[in-house]
C-alpha cells in the first residue's frame, strides 16, 4: 500500500491524517493528481470516491465471482474508470485471491 493524498498536494491538499488514505500502488498512480472523472453511464464529470468522507459499500460492490469492482453510483463508476480498478493485472491477482479464499473481503 501507498499513502495517497485525497486532495492532491499540487491542488492545495495538506499532508495530514484527514487528507491521507491507503491506496494500492496501481490506484494511486492512475489517480495521479486528479479529483474527478467521467461517469461512463451519464457522461457527467463526478468527484472521485473519498474514503475519508464516503462509505465504500454505498458506492461499490464485488462482482459475483469476486474479481471485479462494480460501481453502483456515479461516484463508484467514475472512480473505477479513473483508477482502472478492473485492469487485467489486478483481475488475475483477484482470481488467485478468490481461489485462496482471501477475497473478496467480508466487510
Ligand atoms: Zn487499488
Amino acid at each position: 500500500m501507498t499513502y495517497d493524498h485525497v486532495q492532491p498536494v499540487s491542488l492545495g491538499g495538506d499532508t495530514n491524517f484527514e487528507n491521507l488514505c491507503l491506496a494500492c500502488r496501481s490506484c494511486n498512480e492512475f489517480k495521479s493528481n486528479l479529483t474527478e472523472s467521467i461517469d461512463p453511464l451519464s457522461g457527467e464529470t463526478i468527484s472521485l470516491f473519498n474514503p475519508r468522507k464516503q462509505k465504500w459499500s454505498e458506492h461499490f460492490v464485488w462482482s459475483v465471482d469476486g474479481t471485479k469492482v462494480e460501481g453502483i453510483t456515479a461516484v463508484g463508476r467514475a472512480t473505477i474508470t479513473r483508477l482502472r480498478m478492473n485492469n487485467p493485472v489486478i483481475i488475475v491477482a483477484r482470481k488467485r485471491w478468490v481461489m485462496s479464499g482471501w477475497h473478496p473481503p467480508n466487510d
